[in-house]
């Protein structure tokens, strides 16, 4: 009967549903939106947010209604962070309704993006308040570290694509660990400059990323690729914020990038421990 139990243990540890301490994946929403997860660690990066430009991809009304209600796999969700302001990444009313639906999750964000909350939240948003964290960032500035629990979120301001056209907004890049494995780091609507990143340097190498979630625009342009391999160094490079249009096809999207992107909501990719 022990041995029995024993190989059963055996069976069970070598499922891959059951290695549970390697285990991390990450879940396209839109745009760039993205759950990421390890066991019972849950970020949402720009998950709530009402605009298309025409362009873009929504996050779809099933998954929307999932995380408002919190049912599996937005469960649970610890944090919930926002890039910037703009409208296909963050929008006050649904994400106010998020944080009135799922009493727990703290959000990270911009002055920018917290400003507009407490704006809508009005005579309600002294208990709101405790739980908004706003980073407040100019490029060039040193790394802000926030903790929350066994989650360790650090930011830094890359200024937004488009130059003087964007200027005003703050775009942040975030450095998110869960508990040392994975650490990903989502970076917005940067602009890939690689002056940005040269003065961030000792930020970027004092922690290894294993995942980064570039704008897609960094994949397949010299600059970007340079970026991302000489500077970040993470182990997998996964593109975001690709047009509707890659609905479907994102073979051919992925094939012209020369890598990987996220182009189709409910995409998962595992995140992969490298040692
Ligand atoms: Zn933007
Ligand atoms: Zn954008």
């Amino acid at each position: 009967m022990i041995r029995i139990v024993g190989a059963l243990v055996i069976l069970l540890l070598n499922n891959p549903a059951f290695s549970h301490e390697d285990q991390a994946d990450a879940r396209y929403l839109g745009n760039e939106g993205i759950l990421v997860r390890h066991g019972e660690l849950k970020v949402l990066f720009d998950a709530f947010y009402d605009s298309s430009y025409g362009t873009y991809v929504l996050v779809n009304t099933p998954t929307r209604d999932a995380m408002m209600a919190g049912t599996p796999p937005y469960d649970g969700v610890d944090a919930l962070i926002f890039s910037h302001v703009h409208g296909d990444h963050f929008s006050p009313k649904p994400t106010l309704a998020y944080l009135r639906a799922q009493s727990a999750v703290h959000l990270y964000g911009s002055t920018q993006v917290v400003d507009a909350l407490l704006k809508l939240a009005g005579p309600q948003q002294a208990q709101l308040a405790v739980r908004l964290h706003a980073v407040a960032l100019s490029p060039g500035d040193s790394a802000v570290k926030l903790g929350l629990g066994n989650i360790e979120i650090e930011a830094i301001a890359v200024p937004h694509s488009g130059g003087a056209r964007h200027a005003a907004i703050t775009n942040l890049l975030f450095r998110v660990d869960l508990d040392g494995f994975p650490v990903v780091m989502h970076m917005g609507d940067a602009d890939p400059i690689d002056a940005e990143f040269a003065r961030q340097q000792a930020f970027l190498d004092r922690k290894h990323t294993h995942t980064a979630f570039p704008p897609y625009w960094f994949l397949g342009l010299d600059r970007g690729e340079a970026i991302l391999h000489n500077r970040i160094q993470p182990d997998q490079v996964i593109g975001i914020h690709v047009p509707e249009a890659a609905v479907g096809d994102g073979e051919t999207w992925r094939t012209r990038a020369g890598g990987d992107l996220f182009t189709d909501p409910g995409e998962l990719r595992d995140i992969m421990h490298s040692h």
